[in-house]
């Protein structure tokens, strides 16, 4: 008897990202005083509205299997926001709600991908891109958007790395890793390669709501009705409400397309969960401010964290623009040495910090970028003060 596994699941890389947070949760159990720079999800609370809906939805016996794409009510309601806050016009036969953003996009990828396909992901990325396209038997093609850059890519960089084969182009704005906005000009120089070659966009949006200094959100999709015909807008819930828990993504595309991810969704998972769709709706139809509040502090943490990295020796960032992160270049720290030992990468430089400094940090080799550390502010401020402080100390030490 031979229990082989598949070569596709086998080839899958655990997400670096859960791994470290997990180890920071277990040392801070252990009681060591940890400061983690990994979150990937908000700290505040979801909104109290949102969890009334949702036990409410409870008491009225909404605990059923609903349609696979989506009751009608959230549909109507992505519907209505993608046309006010996105200014595209997707109907709801064009929305299909989700388990969460990330299930969106392998929904996508199964939909669109054949064997062979190449998806043209910018780096720095998402580490989970490569991975989904990977299981969608689609194959990964990258290129860099270097510091000089912003860490984006041209239209020209994206027209280079188009072959016959390519199906599809990733494009994350607001960025995680990078915090960077892709501009107005920048998506419409962007689509008109699209259109040209006329392959997908896949508009992944989740960090829509959390832009920051008075910058505009503008998404790929709004930009002509060429471009509107090759995209798939893709958000959710998780990071603009607070609710990475609750599992509701969604995406707007042609009718066609919504039609093919209902019926994969149909088969996968039947429906997302009831409950945390009727919160959805409360959360994207209710009051507001509990976004703008979050908003507010993010931006202070953002502020000071970029202020305090620009005055340390030897690491460097461009301020970001949205999203929660901090996309810093460690790359001539790399050359120093610790104890002895030339540090040489940003995974050892994590090492130290955890070990000798009780900090976590992601280190974005998984996002492309071998010689940068992402750091999260979706930890309070006190949290950031005394991590940067240790970092900082690190950082002063060496020679
Ligand atoms: C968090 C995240 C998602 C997915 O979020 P869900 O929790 O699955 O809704 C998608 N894209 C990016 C870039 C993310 O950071």
């Amino acid at each position: 008897m031979s229990l082989e596994l598949s070569n596709k699941a086998l080839a899958v890389k655990a997400s670096s990202t859960l791994a470290i947070t997990a180890k920071a949760k277990e040392m801070r159990a252990a009681g060591i005083d940890v400061v983690g720079f990994g979150a990937g999800e908000p700290d505040f609370d979801t909104p109290k509205n949102v969890c009334d809906a949702a036990i409410q939805a409870i008491h009225d016996g909404f605990t059923k299997y609903t349609p696979a794409s989506g009751i009608p009510e959230l549909k109507k309601a992505v519907s209505n926001k993608f046309a006010a806050f996105n200014k595209i016009n997707y109907e709801p036969d064009q929305i299909v709600i989700s388990n969460g953003g990330k299930h969106s996009l392998t929904n996508i990828c199964t939909a669109i991908l054949n064997p062979g396909d190449e998806v043209i992901i910018p780096a720095p990325y998402w580490l989970s891109y490569p991975e989904m396209v990977k299981l969608a038997d689609g194959i990964p093609v990258f290129v860099r958007g270097e510091k000089e850059q912003g860490y984006k890519v041209s239209a020209e960089q994206i027209q280079k790395a188009i072959t016959p084969k390519t199906k599809a182009l990733i494009l994350n704005s607001p960025s995680n890793p990078t915090g960077m906005i892709y501009s107005r000009q920048e998506l419409l120089d962007i689509a008109e390669v699209v259109v040209k070659n006329d392959i997908y966009v896949i508009a992944d949006e989740m960090y829509e709501y959390l832009v920051y200094g008075g910058r505009e959100h503008v998404s790929i999709a709004s930009l002509g009705d060429e471009i509107y015909k090759r995209t798939i807008t893709c958000s959710g819930l998780a990071k603009g409400y607070s609710m990475t828990g609750w599992r509701i993504g969604y995406t707007g595309s042609s009718k066609e397309l919504a039609k093919v991810m209902g019926s994969v969704q149909s088969h996968a998972t039947s429906n997302p969960n009831s409950i945390a769709q009727k919160a959805a709706v409360e959360a994207m139809t209710g009051p507001q401010e509990t976004v703008s509040a979050m908003l507010n502090e993010f931006d202070n943490r953002r502020k000071y964290m970029y202020d305090r990295i620009c005055d340390m020796p030897l690491i460097s960032a461009i301020e970001p623009q949205g999203a929660f992160y901090v996309f810093v270049d460690l790359s001539e720290c790399l050359d120093k040495e610790y104890k002895g030992e030339k540090i040489g990468t940003a995974a050892r430089f994590a090492d130290i910090l955890i070990n000798d400094y009780q900090v976590a940090v992601v280190p974005c080799a998984d996002f492309g970028f071998a010689d940068h550390m992402r750091l999260s502010y979706a930890i309070s401020m006190e949290q950031i003060q005394k991590g940067l402080d240790r970092i900082e100390a690190l950082v002063r030490s060496l020679r």
